[in-house]
């Protein structure tokens, strides 16, 4: 099996993020709940996005790359934090935007200031996103400029190493604050974050089960086993991943990016608890997911939970509480 530093990977992220105990919840709800600061990253508002790209710009450099596209909601934290990276590693970056929900503010703020160049495409689809940015790359290249291309949320194998790195970083990490992980619970959004850490923990964390709270209905069971597939390939890793790898639940509430009752509760318990932020998109629903499986008992014989924040803020600035 290769190393993970076998791959090209530019230092963005301030690493390692901290991991935390959660006292007073842990009290509450009888578990000792530790939490992954990764919205904690450092660049922009924080967050996940910021390790896969600490891959993905590599590869877009090693490429010769000098304008980065990518695509996602209006208010989408990757594509901000694209913006950041990008910016910080002297690539332009141009972000195609479905013209969807909220359409101010927010992330929106972000991107302006961090001089991205914002794009709408009025559209429900990503096929529509995605051939306005191949129009945007052949003109780009018609005016010998070389685009990098990122689809939504970075969820592709190289990508997907960022998460890999960050199981790794939670082996060192437990190892040096002895603790034991029985489960890591984490957001589910295009996928990558879950499948990179995934896989990461059948590498280097033996006898942590990893839990996905997918917050809209994609079929992730199938889209994180590809993606843990063909990063599994990349690495040359020898241990088959297999659908028995896979524990995935659903918090979507009335829709992606649209606030449930208990997501903006559990945003709401975190924040009065323990003073951490999260976000009603994507990881309060996670978190009311986590909450939810731990009253139907689905942690019973596990004693030690991790959850990943993987940041989000943006969107406490433009998406309405409930
Ligand atoms: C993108 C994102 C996720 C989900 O990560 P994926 O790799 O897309 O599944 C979770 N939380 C936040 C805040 C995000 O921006």
């Amino acid at each position: 099996m290769k190393s993970i530093t076998d791959f090209p990977n530019l230092p963005l992220a301030l690493l390692p993020t901290p991991i935390c105990k959660l006292e007073n919840l842990s009290r509450a709800l009888g578990k000792q709940i530790y939490i992954k600061r990764d919205d904690l990253t450092g660049l922009g508002l924080g967050g996940n996005k910021v390790r896969k790209l600490e891959f993905l710009l590599a590869d877009a450099k090693a490429k010769g790359a000098d304008v980065v596209l990518t695509a996602g909601g209006p208010q989408s934290n990757h594509a901000a934090l694209t913006a950041a990276c990008a910016g910080k590693l002297g690539m332009e970056s141009i972000l195609v935007l479905k013209k969807r929900g909220v359409l101010s503010g927010g992330n929106l703020i972000v991107d302006g200031i961090l001089g991205a160049q914002v794009r709408f495409v009025d559209t429900d689809s990503y096929d529509d996103v995605y051939a306005e940015m191949d129009r945007l790359m052949e003109a780009l290249r018609a005016q010998g400029r070389t685009p990098y291309f990122i689809p939504v949320g970075g969820s592709v194998p190289v990508g997907c190493l960022g998460y890999v790195n960050c199981a790794l970083e939670i082996a060192g990490q437990a190892e040096e604050m002895d603790v034991h992980f029985d489960a890591a619970v984490s957001a589910v959004g295009s996928g990558g974050t879950y499948a990179g850490l995934t896989l990461g923990a059948k590498l280097f964390l033996p006898g942590t089960r990893s839990v996905g709270i997918g917050v809209c209905d994609d079929p992730f069971e199938a889209i994180a086993l590809e993606l843990m597939q063909k990063t599994a390939a990349l690495l040359e890793a020898e241990a088959p991943v297999t659908k028995d790898d896979i524990h995935i639940r659903y918090h979507t509430g009335p829709g992606y990016a649209q606030p449930s009752m208990e997501g903006c509760e559990a945003v709401r318990r975190l924040a009065r608890t323990e003073g951490i932020l999260a976000d009603p998109v994507y990881t309060g629903k996670a978190l009311a997911g986590f909450f939810r499986l731990l009253e139907e008992g689905y942690f019973d014989g596990e004693d030690t939970v991790l959850f990943l924040h993987t940041g989000g803020a943006g969107a406490l600035f433009a998406v309405e509480m409930v």
